[in-house]
């Protein structure tokens, strides 16, 4: 059985036994459901994207109220042209709700997530706070005492007045946005994401507008709640903001860590395993220890610690390894239906692709980079060498829009760069690996080398979450294979890239760079940690580059690898350029020489 069927089976058992199921199993399932709508959201936004927040409580107020207003207030139906008590009301409370949820999450993210470490959690439960006591202060939302007298649902002429009616769509809705989120993640907009956790410095390099994808995820994440808010509001029929409160934002948060922040089903199971729970402490407890108060939650509290302390990425991963044992693995077929990705057209062999004219880059009292000029051209290999902390990084750095000149004039492809995010020149053809490898270590090689060809690709979120985008996605799949073999990976393809020797890791941001079809390159010490077979067969790979009309740029510290293969040398120390010509006359510079032989280095040979 594969993984799939599993899923398709345990969903079909759960449609044909809803009939039959007892009441109160069908009102657990129910709210089991709505929490998960919300926690899946919030998998999407923390265990995914990494952004922490307590807050998504009062998106699922957002929701109940928008429609418990349009349902209820003769001002709401008067608004939209409806009479008072129409069937259409809570779907215009639903459209209320989700545009209003979107364009609060919209908001507040663009002032929350710029925030970073601790300040992002503190900024959502600051907001958590205010909309839970907004709901209580504003008196045409009832107040503390809330709205009552809110319609069921009716959906094609069927009312829905039941839990066990409701449940129904309930659980379809849950299981087309698990769908739908499953298939986002498994998309270009997904690697993107993912990579927001932890890799938007690499990410920005690919060409991924990563604040961009940050409040989307954001206001994502605030439509599901929003979306479970309804639900909630046409179940109970009465919203007060109880529900909607700090308290409440924290258990959805407790429900992702415990079933498995970084796994979609983790928040369904993290939902059930925290809904039976606090069902069952409810019950078992004041009998138990023959007294009544709210002990469940001081239960609940040292269990959480528990489970916190032996699994600390959630139960999901580990139940899904048990899975593992006794699932087929899925057949890695090769889609049929391919694409076709944008092409660059390379500007032409030896004219200048980048330009730096007396580019500095000071850090407090120390010139990292002072004024230094260069010119690398189309077709050439140009080497950066120098002893250690002479400024190599720094410049790869501003030369990419990583990090910005103080001083000086970027220019690519003859456009002045000074002011660009790190994406615009990658969009005009820079790409680029780190000194530190910047890849995602739980991905396999082929999703981290797909990141590269991020640019070549256009699927709106929408699309992928439809699977629209499958002719795209096997081309961009296909362009990361060729390369993958191309530099000589594919032994390692599924594997996960963090699992890879230091120097292989290397080779795997080579050909994520080279996925993206750039015309320049930029390799910060890519032979370090490579044995001497594996040297020569990127020193191979690269001559071959160099030979379609590359320009390459290279920082490496491996001096006959560099002397053997590189057309230009830029020597560096101190920030300053002190020498630039081709390898022969380079080694006989004497404040070269003079640099190497007085410095720690001493690598030159001559
Ligand atoms: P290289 O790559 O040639 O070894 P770097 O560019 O990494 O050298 O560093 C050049 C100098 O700038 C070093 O003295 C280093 O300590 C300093 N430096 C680099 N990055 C920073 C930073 N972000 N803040 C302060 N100093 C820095
Ligand atoms: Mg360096």
């Amino acid at each position: 059985m594969t993984q799939r069927r599993l899923t398709l089976s345990a969903v079909a058992l759960l449609f044909g036994a809803w009939g039959f199921l007892p009441e109160f199993t069908v009102t657990l399932l129910n709210y089991i459901g709505l929490y998960a709508i919300v926690a899946m959201g919030l998998v999407l936004l923390t265990g995914v994207g990494g952004m922490t927040s307590f807050g998504q409580a009062a998106f699922v107020g957002i929701g109940a109220y928008a429609t418990a207003w349009f349902c209820t207030a003769p001002a709401g139906a008067a608004l939209v042209g409806l009479t008072p008590g129409s069937a259409a009301l809570p779907w215009v409370g639903l459209v209320a709700g989700l545009v209003l949820s979107a364009a609060l999450a919209w908001l507040l993210g663009s002032v929350t997530l710029r925030l970073s470490g601790h300040y992002l959690p503190l900024g959502t439960i600051a907001w958590g706070l205010s909309l839970y006591f907004l709901f209580g202060n504003l008196e045409f939302l009832g107040g503390h005492t809330g709205v009552s007298g809110l319609p069921a649902l009716a959906v094609g002429g069927l009312t829905l007045k039941s839990v066990r009616e409701l449940g129904l769509l309930t659980w379809a809705v849950l299981l087309l946005s698990l769908w739908a989120l499953h298939n986002l993640l498994d998309s270009r907009a997904g690697r993107s994401i993912r990579s927001l956790k932890g890799g938007r410095v690499m990410a920005e390099s690919m060409g991924v507008d990563t604040a961009r994808y940050r409040i989307k995820v954001f206001v994502m994440a605030a439509m599901l709640a929003s979306l479970s808010g309804w639900l909630y509001a046409h179940l109970q029929r009465f919203v007060n903001p109880t529900p909607f409160n700090l308290n409440i934002g924290i258990e959805y948060l407790f429900m992702v860590v415990v079933g498995g922040a970084g796994h979609l089903w983790g928040a369904v199971l993290g939902a059930s395993l925290i809904t039976l729970m606090k069902q069952y402490l409810q019950d078992v407890l004041p009998s138990l220890l023959g007294a009544s108060g709210n002990f469940e939650v001081v239960v609940f509290g040292l269990l959480m610690l528990l489970v916190l302390q032996r699994f600390s990425d959630g139960l999901w991963p580990s139940l899904a390894r048990l899975a593992d044992r006794y699932l087929k693995n899925p057949s890695r077929a090769v889609s049929a239906v391919s694409g076709v990705l944008a092409e660059r057209i390379l500007p032409p062999r030896g004219s200048v692709v980048l330009c730096t004219t007396d580019v500095s880059r000071r850090f407090g009292g120390l010139m990292a980079n002072n004024k230094v000029s260069l010119e690398v051209r189309a077709g050439e290999f140009h080497a950066l060498i120098g002893p250690n902390g002479a400024g190599k990084s720094t410049f790869f750095n501003l030369i990419s829009g990583v990090d910005r000149a103080s001083s000086g004039v970027v220019s690519l492809l003859g456009r002045d760069m000074s002011a660009q995010p790190s994406r615009a020149f990658a969009s005009f053809g820079l790409s680029r690996t780190f000194q530190h490898v910047r890849l995602l270590g739980a991905r396999s090689v082929l999703d981290n080398v797909a990141l590269g060809a991020h640019l070549r690709g256009h699927s709106s979120w929408i699309a992928s979450m439809l699977r629209l985008d499958r002719a795209e996605e096997a081309a961009l799949m296909s362009e990361a294979r060729r390369q993958i073999v191309r530099c000589g990976l594919e032994a390692h393809m599924y594997e996960a890239a963090g699992s890879l020797a230091l120097g292989q890791q290397r080779i795997v941001e080579i050909a994520r760079a080279l996925a993206s079809q750039p015309s320049i390159l930029l390799l910060d010490e890519p032979a370090a940690g490579l044995r001497h077979q594996e040297k020569q067969a990127l020193a191979e790979l690269l001559i071959q580059l160099r030979e379609q009309g590359l320009a390459i740029l290279l920082v490496e510290h491996d001096m006959e690898f560099v002397m053997n293969i590189a057309d230009r040398i830029t020597v560096m120390e101190f920030g300053q350029i002190i020498a630039q010509g081709t390898p022969a006359e380079v080694q006989v510079n004497p404040q070269v020489v003079a640099a190497y032989l007085g410095g720690i280095d001493g690598e030159l040979t001559l």
